[in-house]
């Protein structure tokens, strides 16, 4: 429709010009954009704090000769699903650290072989 009103997506000032505007000028666009990375960098580390967290877990348990059990893990606040690494079925990599599934319910904590 030719006479709609558009609105600035940042200030919502009315738009007037072009159609596909989406901003009343570069001020407003590189605000937005700032906006939007911002919060990305904000989900970055709510990640990375959680994946170091993981790492910090695993590294408790590294040099142990008893495999781990997955509820202690747990309870030292390894979160599941936050990985660095698929490496195969059961065998997943946190940074430097490898945890590989024994048994339903059992890790063990290895260093990452040196890639040489
Ligand atoms: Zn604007």
């Amino acid at each position: 429709m030719k006479n709609e009103k558009r609105f600035c997506l940042e200030c919502g000032s009315v738009l007037s010009g072009r159609s596909d505007k989406r901003f009343c000028n570069d001020v407003c666009r590189a605000a937005s954009h700032q906006r939007r990375n911002e919060q990305l960098s904000v989900d970055m580390r709510l990640q990375n704090a959680v994946l170091r967290k993981n790492r910090k877990v695993l590294e408790e348990f590294l040099f142990r000769s008893v495999p781990v059990n997955h509820q202690e893990l747990i309870t030292r606040g390894f979160r599941e699903g936050y990985i660095t690494q698929y490496i195969g079925p059961g065998h997943f990599r946190v940074y430097d650290i490898d945890m590989k599934q024994l048994s339903e319910d059992s890790w063990i904590i290895l260093k990452k072989p040196s890639a040489r």
